[in-house]
C-alpha cells in the first residue's frame, strides 16, 4: 500500500482530467477496475458535471527569468482548476492570487477553485516573504474545456446480490493521507477479497470527491437497494487512532460491526456520530439516498495541521498504520460476511456438550480453540431472533469466537441456520 502511495504521489490529480485517469490506470495494474467517462454538462441531481481541467506547467518568473514559484517542484503550487493565464504583473497584483500559511512557514497549502473560474498560486510563507518588488511573468499552461469526469469502478460479485460499497476519493494532487491512503486501502481490500469465497458482492468506487459521488449516485439509482452496507475510506495512514463515523441512522449493521471490531481491536479508537459534513458519506447519507454507509479514518480531516498542506506527504503516512487499517477493515468485512442467525435445536435445558466432545475443547488461551462461554451464549440466544453480532455484543465476546462456536455447534447438529433472518436491534 505504501509503495502504491509513493507511485501515485507525484501525479497532479483533480476532480477531472488526465491526472485522475493516470491514477486509475495505475490502479488497473492491481485490479481490473473499469474507467467510466461522464461528459461535461451531464445533469446529476442538482449538479452539473463540470468542464475538464488539465495542466502541463505553471510558474511565476521574476524579471531575471528565475522561476520563483514552479509547478514542476510541487503540483500544490497551483490552485487546482486554475484557468489558463499568461501575463506580466506587479507584486501587489500577484499577491492577490497567492496563498500561504503564516503559522506554518515551510508548508504549501492545497487550494481549489472548481466552481469559480479564477487562478492562483500556493506557496510557503517563506517563499512569499522572499518576493521582492518586481515585474513578474505569470504562466499557467492549463485548459478548462468540455470533456469528461472520470471515475473507477470495480464490482466483485459474491454468492448473494447484497452489496458492500467501498468508496474513496481520488481527486487530490500530491497529498498522501487525504486521498492516497484511502485509495491504497481500497485497492488492497479488492485484491484480497478477489481471492476469497464471498457471500456479499463488493463495489469499489474510486471517484472525485463530492461531484464523483453525486454523479455515481445519480447514474446508478437502480443499484442502491442492493447496497446493504458501505464504508468511505479516507485518511487511514497517519499515526493517529482509528475513528469510525456512524451512518446517518447510527445503528445500522455496519455501525454496530465497526464499533464491535474496534472495541476488540486492542488499540485506542473513537466512534463519531454522523454529521452532514466530511467526505462522500455526506452524499451516501443524504436523506433521499440514505445508505448504511459509515466512514473509517484515522485522525479526522481538518483536525491535524498537516491537513490540506504539503506536509501531508510520504512521511505523514506509515506502512504499519495502513496495515492496521487494513486489518480492521478485514475484520469488519468478516462480520458482515458471517453475521447470520441460528436456531438452537435442543433448547430445553442445556444440551450435553461433553458427550459430543464439545466441552473442554478449549485451547490454552481464552480465545483459541472453541470458547466454552461462546458456545453457551450461542446456544442460549439462538432462538432465531438474535444474530451472531447480537450475541457477540451481549456476551462481550469477540465475533470470531462466537462465529467459531456457532460453526462447531452446527457441525454437531445442535444449531441450524435460520434462513429468513430479519436483523434486530442490539441486545
Ligand atoms: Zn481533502
Amino acid at each position: 500500500m505504501y509503495r502504491l502511495i509513493s507511485q501515485l504521489y507525484p501525479i497532479c490529480r483533480s476532480i477531472t482530467g488526465d491526472g485522475l485517469r493516470q491514477t486509475l490506470r495505475i490502479l488497473q495494474t492491481h485490479i481490473p477496475l473499469e474507467m467510466r467517462e461522464v461528459p461535461t454538462g451531464t445533469q446529476v441531481f442538482d449538479w452539473t458535471v463540470p468542464k475538464e481541467w488539465n495542466i502541463r506547467d505553471a510558474y511565476v518568473k521574476n524579471s531575471k527569468g528565475e522561476r520563483v514559484i514552479d509547478f514542476g517542484e510541487s503540483n500544490l503550487h497551483v490552485v487546482n482548476y486554475s484557468i489558463p493565464v499568461q501575463r506580466r504583473i506587479s507584486l501587489s497584483e500577484l499577491k492577490e492570487h497567492l496563498f500561504a500559511i503564516p503559522e506554518r512557514p515551510d508548508w504549501i497549502p492545497y487550494r481549489t477553485s472548481y466552481y469559480k473560474e479564477t487562478w492562483g498560486f500556493c506557496l510557503s510563507q517563506r517563499q512569499l516573504e522572499a518576493l521582492a518588488e518586481d515585474e513578474y511573468e505569470i504562466n499557467i499552461d492549463s485548459t478548462l474545456k468540455d470533456g469528461h469526469l472520470t471515475y473507477g469502478e470495480y464490482f466483485l460479485p459474491g454468492e448473494t446480490p447484497n452489496e458492500v460499497l467501498i468508496s474513496c476519493h481520488a481527486c487530490h494532487p500530491s497529498l498522501c493521507n487525504d486521498n492516497l491512503s484511502g485509495i491504497a486501502l481500497g485497492v488492497w481490500l479488492a485484491k484480497h477479497l478477489r481471492g476469497l469465497p464471498r457471500h456479499c458482492s463488493y463495489r469499489f468506487l474510486f471517484i472525485p470527491g463530492t461531484i464523483g459521488a453525486i454523479t455515481w449516485l445519480a447514474l446508478n439509482e437502480e443499484k442502491l437497494p442492493r447496497i446493504k452496507h458501505g464504508l468511505v475510506l479516507s485518511g487511514v495512514g497517519d499515526a493517529g487512532k482509528l475513528h469510525y463515523k456512524k451512518s446517518r441512522q447510527g445503528s445500522e449493521e455496519i455501525d454496530r460491526t465497526a464499533a464491535h471490531v474496534l472495541k476488540h481491536s486492542g488499540n485506542p479508537y473513537e466512534l463519531l456520530e454522523f454529521s452532514p459534513y466530511g467526505y462522500d458519506e455526506r452524499q451516501y447519507c443524504s436523506p433521499g439516498i440514505n445508505l448504511a454507509v459509515g466512514r473509517l479514518s484515522r485522525t479526522p480531516h481538518g483536525t491535524f495541521p498537516e491537513y490540506h498542506t504539503s506536509a501531508d506527504n510520504l512521511e505523514f503516512v506509515y506502512p504499519d498504520k495502513l496495515g492496521e487499517s487494513f486489518a480492521v477493515c478485514l475484520k469488519i468485512l468478516f462480520v458482515l460476511e458471517n453475521n447470520g442467525a441460528f436456531v438452537n435445536v435442543s433448547p430445553k435445558c442445556e444440551p450435553q456438550l461433553g458427550k459430543r466432545g464439545l466441552y473442554r475443547m478449549i485451547g490454552g488461551q481464552s480465545d483459541a480453540g472453541v470458547n466454552e462461554m461462546a458456545m453457551l451464549w450461542v446456544l442460549n440466544l439462538s432462538d432465531g431472533s438474535h444474530s451472531l453480532l447480537d450475541i457477540a455484543e451481549r456476551s462481550g465476546i469477540r465475533f470470531e469466537s462466537i462465529h467459531k462456536a456457532a460453526n462447531a455447534l452446527q457441525e454437531h447438529h445442535l444449531l441450524r441456520e435460520k434462513f429468513e433472518f430479519v436483523p434486530t436491534a442490539a441486545g
